[in-house]
């Protein structure tokens, strides 16, 4: 069997999957972990592998060590990289900014120019950069490929992509619209055609990637249209602990104001804002728990959330035109019954009508939720970046063989 290494690099973490890109969405991947913690004075490992739980805690300096001690962590359970055939490494890149719109084979040059987009993601991209880097080190006979969060809203056109603001500044900083969660948003988009069982080109559709981070898509033809999240994937949607869209003035209010620094700002509205802002709590379940036990901040917490969710939508179904189908993914958009009920409540005038029993059903692959008259379609799709990433990866190391 040959199989996909896929690795997110996060600035202290790396996520790993090894991954059989002719396997389903729904199915576990062959193996996969996390190295967390790292540059801090204890480090951890977590191996999942043929339902087993692997847990090894040691320090990990760095990315490099870290990516060595899952490796070595893997070969001692059997799923080490001697013993499986890997055949390309997926590697998942936040920002690809305007140079990138399809997944690339990483060459010196490809890295260069990831690098040079760190000025729009100095958080992330250096991440990514050093999880590619030490990989290559480690597997340097495999095929390595970049996948970008932002490659699928390339295509966007400027009245989307463009913000109002001075045109020489905006230019000279990369100002503009990129979008993110492009790999799962493009992925369970793909899906939606052969459900209407309509030829893909025809279909209108929007897309609503509800996890903790939140995006919605409009798409044509397969291709983004607008999205939600902005030159940052701070924009749009209300979130787990991200604000969503914000009057810009009250950036300057808080400085001016309350004192608060730009970095204050930043964490303010990243790590403190969103439905846990509202309420405290960031996980939907958690927020329905409170709600069932008629918690206030926890019900107007929702109800903010899903009137940002309805406006996204409102203004999608008006720059389609026509709309074949809704989906919802990611773990809010699978599994909170509520709120797709409540996100589509009431839009029988539009042409769209949940049917309430479909709904409920547990999460078990992509289905249908609406109703059997309702003209636009509603789907639940899972999303399964990694095998999204692992999918590319083989694909163009086949095309270079
Ligand atoms: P993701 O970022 O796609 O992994 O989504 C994570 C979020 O999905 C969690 O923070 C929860 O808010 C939400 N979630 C996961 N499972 C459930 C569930 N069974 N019911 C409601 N929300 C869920």
């Amino acid at each position: 069997m040959s199989l996909a290494l896929v690795l997110n690099s996060g600035s202290s973490s790396i996520k790993f999957q090894l991954v059989d890109p002719t396997k389903h969405a729904t199915d576990d991947p062959f193996a996969s972990g996390l190295v967390e913690q790292i540059g801090e004075p204890e480090g951890k490992i977590t191996l999942k592998y043929q339902g087993e739980k692997y847990t090894l805690n040691a320090p990990i300096p760095d990315h490099s060590v870290g990516l060595d001690m899952a490796f070595n962590l893997m070969g001692e359970h059997g799923c080490g990289i001697k013993d499986v055939d890997i055949t390309a490494v997926g590697h998942r890149v936040v920002h690809g900014g305007i140079l990138f719109s399809q997944p690339e084979i990483i060459t010196d040059e490809i890295l260069d120019m990831i690098r040079d987009l760190i000025p729009l993601a100095p958080l992330h991209n250096p991440a990514n950069i050093d999880g590619i880097e030490v990989a290559r080190t480690l597997l340097p006979d495999v095929p390595h490929v970049a996948v970008f969060d932002t490659g699928f809203f390339h295509s966007m056109p400027p009245a989307a992509a463009l913000y109002a603001i001075n045109a020489d500044i905006a230019a000279q900083h990369g100002v503009r619209r990129y979008g993110f969660h492009g790999t799962s948003h493009e992925y369970v988009s793909s899906h939606v055609p052969e459900m209407l069982d309509m030829p893909a080109a025809a279909v209108n559709q929007i897309t609503l990637h509800l996890g903790n981070g939140a995006s919605a898509a409009a798409i044509r033809g397969g291709r983004a249209i607008d999205t939600s999240m902005g030159m940052t994937p701070l924009a749009g949607l209300v979130m787990g602990t991200r604000s969503g869209d914000i009057d810009p003035g009250i950036v300057f209010h808080l400085h001016r104001s309350a004192g608060m620094s730009i970095d204050d700002i930043d964490k303010l509205l990243n790590r403190d804002s969103g439905v846990k802002g509202l309420c405290g709590v960031n996980d939907f379940r958690d927020i329905e728990a409170r709600i069932d036990n008629e918690d206030q901040d926890a019900w107007l917490a929702y109800n903010v959330y899903i009137h940002q969710l309805r406006r996204y939508i409102g203004s999608y179904m008006i720059a389609l035109g026509r709309v074949d189908a809704i989906t919802f993914t990611a773990g809010v958009g699978e599994n909170a019954v509520d709120v797709r009920a409540d996100a589509l409540a009431d839009l029988e005038g539009f042409g769209i009508k949940i049917d309430p029993e479909k709904n409920a059903q547990p999460n078990d692959g992509a289905r249908e939720i609406s109703a059997d008259d309702s003209q636009v379609k509603v789907f639940v799709i899972p999303t399964n970046e990694e095998l999204a990433i692992a999918r590319y990866a083989v694909k163009l190391a086949e095309q270079q063989r």
